[in-house]
């Protein structure tokens, strides 16, 4: 996400490195280049406006002139206008006192909101909460079943009419029961906010219908479930593809149902980033959430800072390391620093649970992205393949659990039935089986306080 607006940004920077005053023209030119870069992201004009002549007023100041090193300090003006365009403070969900909290989900269809409810209920679940997703779009056949899916994949309740039955009764995971009366969105969210009172379900997420473009009735249909069940929060899901439209669409859907907070879906995607630096800046209403991807896990909370610092290719160590601790299942981490420090070999099992755990955190590419200056090497990070990952795993799901504990003990014989059974040449065996050897004799060495080889022992 925000690669090219990221490349723009960091070049005109090295531009102006090394210089040690800014002339009015050394200033004229990085403005009118940062005006472009955003023009060229999809940013939208008033915002590309309000953003140049802050960024403007204060590089010709006194904050600029007088700094030691301008050109930094033209940077951190543009991240912290940034960070100011993109909603200031990290905004998360705020909950009612008295639960359950109601959060509605308003969108054009497609946008990712089905998608989403069950990635926001699955976060929230892990979180302590016991989410109930209902399902209010009735407009698309679909959309019912699919949330129930995606109800099932994220393990999260979910409460549906019964389709085809407009005076039905409620079908809850196979635990239906009773008959109560409703065919219209409004009732059943409703009815789902009862059944969340019923069954004690602490935070009630409704899915509501979304049409390709936005339309009277959608909003009205909107408007009135908001009305009826007066949400905690009402999210507006907009695919951040859809460049220059997202200003219209979010200013319809203010005018139209009026949300809280924004959750942008699809940032994993080539999006040039402009609907995020656009829908902030105009509605006024933060960015809360950011959907990365198809699959439960693909959900950050968005931090204004953090993301003004990946655009600036400053990295994002702490959504890293955040990723990280999700990962690792509890007590997983301590038991391997145990057996670190015990000096206990590290396995091949151990090297299992890791990849596991990585896997978990999503795609390599999108970690290391999110390091400080690898933004600079996209070409590099796009031409890594994955499935190099895949190969390892199957090399190591096809030794034997000896094996496994006793990697010193691989023979010939044995590379070559390890090779045979994952499908890989004798030779990659023998390469993992390399690495995995030193991989095994730093960590000794870093135990024993030896510190990384070739680089100065640790004290104490
Ligand atoms: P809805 O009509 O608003 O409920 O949208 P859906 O949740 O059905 O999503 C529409 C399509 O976009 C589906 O194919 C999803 O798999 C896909 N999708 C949703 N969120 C994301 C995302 O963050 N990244 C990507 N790549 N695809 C997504």
């Amino acid at each position: 996400m925000f690669t090219s607006l990221s490349d723009r940004l960091t070049g005109t920077f090295k531009n102006l490195r090394g210089k040690g005053r800014l002339s009015e023209s050394d200033v004229n030119k990085t403005v009118r280049d940062i005006r472009m870069a955003l023009i060229d992201a999809d940013v939208s004009l008033p915002v590309v406006k309000q953003f140049t002549s802050a960024v403007r007023e204060r590089a010709t100041g006194a904050e600029v002139s007088q700094a030691l090193n301008p050109a930094q300090q033209v940077i951190k003006i543009v991240n912290e206008e940034l960070v100011e365009i993109l909603g200031g403070n990290t905004r998360t969900i705020t909950y009612a006192k008295r639960p359950p909290t109601v959060i509605m989900l308003a969108g054009l269809q497609g946008s990712g909101k089905t998608t989403f409810a069950g990635k926001l209920g699955a976060r929230l679940k892990e979180e302590g909460h016991t989410p109930l997703l209902v399902a209010a779009d009735l407009q698309r056949p679909n959309a019912v079943t699919q949330l129930e899916v995606v109800g099932q994949r994220a393990g999260v309740s979910v409460f549906a009419p019964e389709r085809g039955n407009t005076g039905g009764h409620d079908a809850v995971s196979g635990t239906g029961e009773g008959t109560r009366s409703f065919g219209d969105p409004v009732g059943v969210s409703r009815a789902g906010i009862q059944e969340a009172l019923s069954r004690q379900h602490d935070v009630v997420i409704v899915d509501t219908a979304g049409r390709l473009a936005v339309d009277a009735d959608l909003m009205q249909q909107a408007s009135d479930i908001r009305a009826a069940i007066e949400p905690d929060e009402v999210l507006f899901v907009i695919d951040a593809m859809i460049g220059q439209a997202a200003v219209e669409t979010a200013q319809a859907f203010q005018e139209g149902v009026d949300f809280t907070g924004v959750v942008l879906s699809k940032l994993d995607g080539d999006a040039r980033g402009g609907a995020a630096l656009s829908v902030a800046g105009t509605t006024g209403r933060p960015i809360m959430f950011a959907s990365t991807g198809e699959q439960v896990k693909d959900i950050e909370v968005f931090h204004p800072d953090r993301m003004a610092s990946r655009i600036l290719d400053m990295g994002d160590v702490l959504t890293l390391i955040e990723q990280a601790e999700r990962a690792f299942e509890r007590g997983q981490a301590e038991e391997m620093q145990r057996k670190f420090l015990a000096e206990e070999d590290f396995t091949f099992d151990d090297f299992l649970q890791q990849m596991a755990a990585i896997k978990r955190m999503g795609s390599l590419k999108s970690m290391l992205k999110m390091m400080p200056g690898m933004g600079q090497m996209s070409a590099e990070l796009d031409a890594f393949d994955e499935r190099q990952f895949d190969r390892i795993e199957a090399m190591v799901q096809s030794m034997t659990r000896f094996e496994r504990t006793h990697p010193k003990q691989i023979n010939g014989s044995r590379r070559a039935r390890i090779a045979r059974g994952s499908g890989v040449e004798v030779s990659e065996v023998n390469q993992l089986l390399e690495r995995f050897g030193q991989a095994q004799k730093v960590m000794k060495q870093m135990a024993r306080g030896g510190g990384v080889p070739g680089m100065p022992g640790m004290p104490g």
